[in-house]
């Protein structure tokens, strides 16, 4: 048999949570939450089960909560998606990137990906027989520049996948960058599919530009969503998509073959949850306590960090503790001191190593705790 994908290899997430297991070590490595998500949450979806919603649902999701995503969206970011036309519920945030992808991506366009860069882009563009063109992010904080997406951009560009707030950098657009790409695409037929699973996790005095409030992306833009990274239940598997009609409808073509449908309960049970905003607005003051108290953790320790703007990641640098590859010392860190985390360069172009690794802080307080007195121990 001939692979179709023949350099994937196992994902990194899965490697590594395998490897903290295998030794008991904390796990800061792949990003999900140790804690529970909301019992009101379980319920309604117990409730829906009991209550008998327990056939398929529409291909697109159930009404109330296409109602709700797009009530959402025109709070946050004044663009009304067409409830009945422009929104699908999606088997978490990777179906929806998978589904954008296998829709429009032919063997030979090129697919612009902004690298370090989320593992499942390029295997799908791969599975679509598309080509991947990255384009790595500038220095050790990771920065978008313009010239050289620019010249990246041709005739047989087909996408560009972007990712604000950035998995594993922390970086999120600021408005500037985000008109900066809506002026470089306005005149071309790139189709932009944006990245947002990080949406409500945004810190200081941040603020979260989705493609949706641009009018010259949102009418090329396919967004993508996660309700795991929203309500603590990674594990559920639920998210959503937003695209101007034309392009959901080329997708709802693929989602009728793939899934049809996905989880009707627990989309009864988001429909509910989704009409108390602060469920969700509440997400990055919650998170900036984590994240701040990681960093405090880790302040009197050789390891350095720039605060992290969003996500639940933080980079840290490592280049003062040990001048190894951060594929050996995030493995050392496993094997011999008990905590797991991401090597950056695993992401990066070429496996660019700055000597960087990537912990989670979706974690207990006391997972947190454990891990900075491991971390302070490292010399
Ligand atoms: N995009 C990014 C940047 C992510 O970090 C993740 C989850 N780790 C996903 C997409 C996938 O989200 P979901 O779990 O909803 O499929
Ligand atoms: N998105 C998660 C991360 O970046 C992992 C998801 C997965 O394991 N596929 O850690």
């Amino acid at each position: 048999i001939t692979s179709k994908l023949p350099g994937h290899s196992t994902s990194i997430f899965t490697v590594m949570t395998q490897m903290a297991l295998k030794h008991g070590a904390v796990n800061l490595s792949q990003g999900y939450p140790n804690f529970e998500t909301d019992k009101e949450l379980k319920d309604l979806v117990s409730k829906a089960m009991n209550d008998g919603y327990n056939q398929y649902a529409p291909l697109a999701g159930i009404q109330p909560l296409r109602e709700q995503i797009v009530e959402k969206i025109e709070n946050l970011h004044g663009k009304r998606y067409d409830r009945d036309s422009e929104v699908t519920v999606t088997n978490g945030a990777t179906q929806a990137l998978y589904l954008a992808i296998t829709a429009f991506v032919r063997a030979g366009d090129e697919v612009i990906v902004l690298k370090p860069a989320y593992d499942s882009y390029e295997p799908a563009i791969a599975f679509a027989e598309g080509t991947p063109v990255p384009i790595q992010l500038e220095g050790k904080n990771y920065k978008l520049d313009f010239k050289t997406l620019k010249e990246k951009i041709n005739s047989k560009t087909r996408m560009l996948i972007i990712n604000t707030p950035h998995n594993p950098s922390g970086n999120v657009f600021s408005k500037d960058e985000m008109t900066q790409l809506e002026n470089l695409l306005k005149d071309t037929n790139v189709i932009l599919l944006s990245d947002e699973v990080y949406e409500h996790i945004i810190f200081d005095e941040e603020k979260h530009w989705s493609a949706s409030s641009f009018p010259h992306l949102s009418k090329r833009a396919i967004i993508c969503a996660s309700f795991g990274k929203t309500f603590h239940n990674t594990g559920w598997k639920m998210g959503y998509c937003v695209a101007p009609e034309e392009l959901m409808v080329e997708m709802q073509k693929v989602m009728e073959v793939n899934v049809f449908c996905v989880h009707h309960p627990t989309q009864r049970a988001f429909a509910e949850y989704l009409k108390m905003p602060s469920h969700y607005l509440e997400l990055g003051t919650f998170y900036q306590e984590k994240r701040n108290k990681f960093l405090d953790l880790i302040r009197d320790t050789g390891f350095r960090a720039v605060p992290s703007k969003g996500t639940y990641f933080q980079l840290v640098d490592y280049s003062e503790i040990s001048t190894e590859p951060d594929v050996d010392f995030s493995r050392r860190l496993i094997t011999e001191y008990g905590i797991a985390s991401i090597p950056v360069s695993v992401f990066n172009k070429d496996q660019l190593d700055y000597r960087q690794l990537r912990f989670c802080f979706a974690k207990t307080d006391e997972t947190l705790e454990k891990a900075g007195e491991i971390l302070s121990g490292i010399k």
